[in-house]
């Protein structure tokens, strides 16, 4: 075992790395991802140090797209971005950052819909994990009216989704 010191040492290494490596988790069904979630997800790159982009596997809601595609094409999407990781996690959102040491929760607002029950969620984190910040962005007004399931809708009945997805995304 190494000396005292060095321990004491690493002890505070690693306590001041901590403080300092910002890591936020973006959770969210990205089913599939959008224009509107990559808006958010480019805009955060400068704010943190590592961005988890976090699939939930909720059994309460039937994806349309498996789980496996939905990380491979967000894989795809993000291999430009050094910073940013693709994960699945099941469970409570707050518990997955706690156990990635996460301290912020990332989150896109598209209208006040969004931000009454983005409000509530992050009030309720607060209760919960009060050392996890969620961070909202307003999505730029372009991206606004993109939802997953309208792209979903189009999908299912034949037609071209394509201006609401990242070229990477296609169903061919
Ligand atoms: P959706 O609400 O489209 O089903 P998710 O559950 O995957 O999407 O949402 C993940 C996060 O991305 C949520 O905070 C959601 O509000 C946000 N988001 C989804 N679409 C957009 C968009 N077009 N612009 C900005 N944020 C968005």
């Amino acid at each position: 075992m190494p000396p005292l010191w060095a321990r004491s040492f690493q002890f505070i290494q690693k306590v001041m790395k901590s403080q300092s490596f910002k890591r936020a988790v973006f959770p969210g069904s990205f089913d599939p991802m959008t224009l509107g979630h990559l808006n958010i997800l480019k805009r955060s790159i400068p704010l943190f140090d590592e961005i988890i982009v976090a699939v939930g596997v909720n059994d309460a809601k039937a994806p349309m797209f498996p789980l496996e595609k939905r990380l491979a094409w967000l894989r795809d999407v993000c291999s430009p971005f050094p910073s940013v990781r693709v994960k699945s996690f099941e469970g409570l959102t707050s518990s997955f950052c706690l156990e990635n040491e996460a301290s912020w929760l990332l989150r896109g607002v598209r209208n006040g819909g969004d931000f009454e029950y983005e409000r509530t969620i992050a009030q309720m984190t607060q209760v919960l994990e009060p050392n996890l910040e969620t961070v909202i962005l307003f999505t730029d007004p372009e991206y606004a009216h993109i939802h997953s399931n309208v792209v979903r809708e189009v999908v299912r009945n034949g037609g071209d989704a394509s201006a609401f997805l990242p070229s990477e995304i296609n169903f061919s």
